[in-house]
């Protein structure tokens, strides 16, 4: 039995270099012994990776075969009330997510993202359409939706066009969440017809502006930028 000089690690007859920091091994006990051939094989082996489309077709076809059976369950077997439209829209929404990664990876990120956001809102809307009323879908819900859709494009198309740091995406997303909160507020106040005023979303705005302003001074002065970077690693 050998062990490596360097760093101590045990040794198969065969190896010529240590395996972990590959200094070379010389035996002198041994010297003019032919190795003995490596029980390891040549060339590394790999199971062929799985094609995307591949995968795609295989989770397409779980996911109808998931919608269609539930469907049937609940017509013909447990039909007191539409639950299958709560599981057939998952479906929808998880083939509308995975569709860009499986199928069609050109596709532009905010064509992709409008889908989700819209995937979501009818997902939301079958929801709505099996309970007593849909007030809260067209008030609340599908606003809700819209915004966060149009939060993330934003965000996502900023990221893009400027040069994108963590600080300019915290400044991004220091401005939206306050204005997603007002929004929130005022529509969840707009339902429940109580006067339109600000209360806990002016919180939230009031901290995020706090935050903007020192965003803002870090990102203007590049010594101070330049020491955040550096003492945060980024
Ligand atoms: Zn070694």
């Amino acid at each position: 039995m050998s062990y490596c000089v360097n760093c101590g690690v045990e040794l198969e007859a065969s190896l010529r270099e240590c395996p972990l920091c590959h200094t070379p091994v010389i035996n002198p006990v041994e010297a003019g012994k032919e190795f003995p051939p490596s029980p390891f094989p040549a060339n590394k082996g790999q199971v062929e990776v799985v094609k995307r489309k591949d995968l795609g077709i295989l989770l397409s076809v779980v996911l109808t075969a998931t919608g269609v059976t539930c469907l049937l369950l609940n017509l013909l077997v447990f039909d007191h009330f539409l639950w299958s439209l709560l599981v057939i829209g998952i479906c929808i929404c998880l083939f509308v997510f995975i569709f860009p990664a499986v199928f069609y990876s050109k596709m532009p990120l905010l064509v992709s993202l409008s889908a989700d956001g819209m995937a979501v809102a009818v997902y939301l809307y079958m929801i709505a359409y099996i309970t007593p009323s849909t007030a809260w879908f067209w008030e609340l819900g599908l606003p809700i939706v819209a915004l966060v859709t149009l939060g993330v494009g934003i965000f996502v198309l900023l990221a893009k066009k400027v040069p994108f740091t963590i600080l300019s995406g915290a400044l991004c997303l220091f401005i939206e969440i306050p204005l997603f909160c007002t929004a929130l507020e005022l529509m969840i106040r707009r339902m429940i017809m109580s006067p339109l005023r600000l209360t806990w979303s002016a919180v939230v705005l009031t901290v995020c502006v706090i935050i903007d302003v020192a965003l803002i001074t870090i990102l203007v002065k590049k010594r101070l930028r330049n020491e955040v970077r550096r003492r945060l690693h980024f």
